[in-house]
């Protein structure tokens, strides 16, 4: 029975196609359902235990959380764990409450910052207060045990900490574990090292929201600070441990086969997509 772990989205929190976006990536998704990205969540699943859980919340969550159904129709959701309170990784709470969902006391792991946001803030604080979600607050480096099987390890890093704090999570089974990091400043304002990280995994998902700085036309991406592809590569290169790019913005032309896939394919670097499984109990992927 075995421990693993799931992609279920790869886009940035706008998803693609993005609302409202006519630009190249966007308008051929509209029409074409198998070029549309949901926003990056990471399902986790321990079949031994009969649980599941999902690393963020995300306007897709319905069709995540039906994703991961389907992949383990019997490990019930036993908790969501959040990254940080930018739109595409927690408004997808907004189907447990009484209008849909009506959980009872799910899980509900976040920093101190995370839960006090939720706690303090409408339309999240009737969950906390109704029990929908019963929030439990990760202290970063200090490791937890989801199930017999599965533990987690939160990893604070450098970002845009409008409402929370930002977390990544080192997610270990009893034989691998996957690094799961969706939102980065930038890896040099990180009090880790990024190859050291790394090569103590066995697979890296790492933010690979821009390739390249001159993506977004008329908007300053110094407000949006994320390490360029390019930039992760460089650092990356030629490692031995499977690295995948994710939380692709719309605008990322790593969405499609093309010199850019190429050219990060060379250096051992892949793009992330929903469907790719790791088995956290043995090695090899399923
Ligand atoms: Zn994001
Ligand atoms: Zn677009
Ligand atoms: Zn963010």
């Amino acid at each position: 029975m075995s421990v693993e772990a799931i992609l279920l989205g790869t886009a940035q929190d706008g998803g693609v196609p993005q609302a409202g976006c006519t630009c190249d990536h966007c308008r051929p998704a509209r029409a074409d359902p198998a070029l549309r990205h949901w926003v990056a969540c990471l399902g986790l699943v321990d079949r031994a235990a009969g649980q599941s859980w999902l690393i963020d919340a995300t306007p897709d969550y319905r069709e995540q959380l039906h994703a991961l159904h389907e992949w383990a129709p019997d490990c019930p959701l036993a908790g969501i764990v959040l990254t940080h309170a930018h739109t595409g990784h927690y408004a997808g709470l907004i189907h447990l409450g009484r209008e849909a969902a009506n959980t009872q006391g799910l899980p509900l792991y976040a920093s101190a910052r995370m839960a006090g946001f939720l706690r303090e803030n409408a339309p999240w604080s009737l969950l906390v207060a109704l029990g929908n979600v019963e929030l439990r607050v990760l202290t970063p480096d200090r490791e937890v045990q989801l199930s017999p099987r599965l533990w987690l390890t939160p990893l604070a890093v450098p970002h845009r900490d409008e409402y929370s704090d930002t977390l990544a999570f080192v997610v270990r089974g009893p034989q691998r574990r996957l690094f799961y990091c969706p939102d980065i400043d930038g890896w040099d304002r990180w009090s880790w090292e990024l190859g050291q990280v790394v090569s103590e995994v066995d697979v890296a998902l790492l933010d690979g929201t821009f390739y390249s700085a001159d993506e977004l036309p008329g908007r300053d991406v110094a407000q949006i600070p994320h390490p360029l592809a390019t930039d992760t590569a460089g650092r990356l290169a030629g490692t031995d441990n499977e690295v995948h790019l994710i939380h692709l913005n719309h605008s990322n032309p790593l969405q499609r086969p093309g010199p850019e896939r190429e050219w990060l394919a060379a250096r051992g670097i892949g793009v992330g997509a929903a469907g790719m499984r790791w088995q956290l109990d043995k090695r090899g992927v399923l």
